[in-house]
């Protein structure tokens, strides 16, 4: 558990609150994140876990706090968020794919034309990518020819394309039918293995014991909790978590 901030602390926040005309919604949130850990953000709607992943990336200014990527100061003035955006790999619930775009074109369009690299280059990455994901025979579908699940997981080799120091995923299978949510998780076990770092937010609860090396749970833009899965989903330290994995229990 990455507590201090050290050479190995990828994502690092201190003090961070946002407030939405004067109504807070984060409050004095500081974690530290190690390299290849999974981080998951556990809370009731409404509790800031999106818009803590939107800080992340700069979607939304800060009122106070720091946040520091591998050792670059993200919260100061003048940073360069398109810059930060590519080393910060973000999936939505909604994919926000091209729909005029084939799956291969949607990919491409990072490393293409942010990146500037090289098109033989990036199509062997891409190639490989979807694969890893079981979607190469896709390459050539539009969005509309796929289902959730897949492009869902277009969404995800998109954001893997750009190299990212670290990936932020936000209810990404919220939106799917059930037959589609295993596929998508699967594809989000896989890169935890592999050594990515990784904020996910989720409300599917065996995937969060799964695949995190630590839980927070919020509530009210606060972190009521920082533990381990195991504690967590065991003895919750709070009443405030205590009720919301309740509302899970018959999964048990
Ligand atoms: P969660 O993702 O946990 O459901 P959000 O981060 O979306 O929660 O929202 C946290 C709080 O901030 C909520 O009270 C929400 O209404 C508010 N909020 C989020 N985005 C905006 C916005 N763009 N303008 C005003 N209020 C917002
Ligand atoms: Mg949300």
């Amino acid at each position: 558990m990455a507590k201090l901030i050290g050479p190995e602390t990828v994502l690092a926040i201190e003090g961070l609150h946002k407030a939405f005309d004067g109504l807070p919604a984060l409050r004095n949130i500081s974690l530290a994140l190690g390299r290849r850990e999974v981080l998951v953000v556990l809370g009731p709607s409404g509790c800031g876990k999106s818009t803590l992943l939107r800080c992340i990336n700069g979607l939304e200014r800060i009122q106070s706090g720091k946040i520091t990527l591998n050792g670059t100061l993200l919260s100061g003035e003048g940073t360069d968020w398109r810059k930060v955006r590519q080393r910060v790999g973000m999936v939505f619930q909604s994919y926000e794919l091209f729909p005029h775009m084939t799956a291969l074109e949607n990919i491409l369009l990072g490393p293409l034309k942010v990146q500037k690299r090289r098109r033989a280059e990036a199509l062997a990455d891409a190639a490989a990518l979807l694969d890893r994901v079981g979607l190469l025979e896709k390459k050539n579908a539009f969005p509309r020819q796929l289902s959730g699940g897949q492009k869902q997981r277009v969404a995800i080799v998109r954001a893997l394309i750009m190299n990212p120091e670290i990936m932020l995923f936000d209810e990404i299978t919220a939106a799917l039918d059930p037959e589609m949510v295993r596929e998508v998780l699967d594809v989000m076990l896989g890169l935890a293995k592999s050594g990515m770092t990784m904020v996910i937010v989720t409300h599917e609860m065996q995937f969060a014991r799964a695949v995190a090396d630590r839980i927070i749970f919020m509530d009210s833009g606060e972190i009521v909790e920082d533990n381990t899965p195991e504690a967590f989903f065991t003895s919750p330290q709070t009443e405030r978590a205590r009720k919301f994995l309740n509302i899970f229990a018959f999964e048990a």
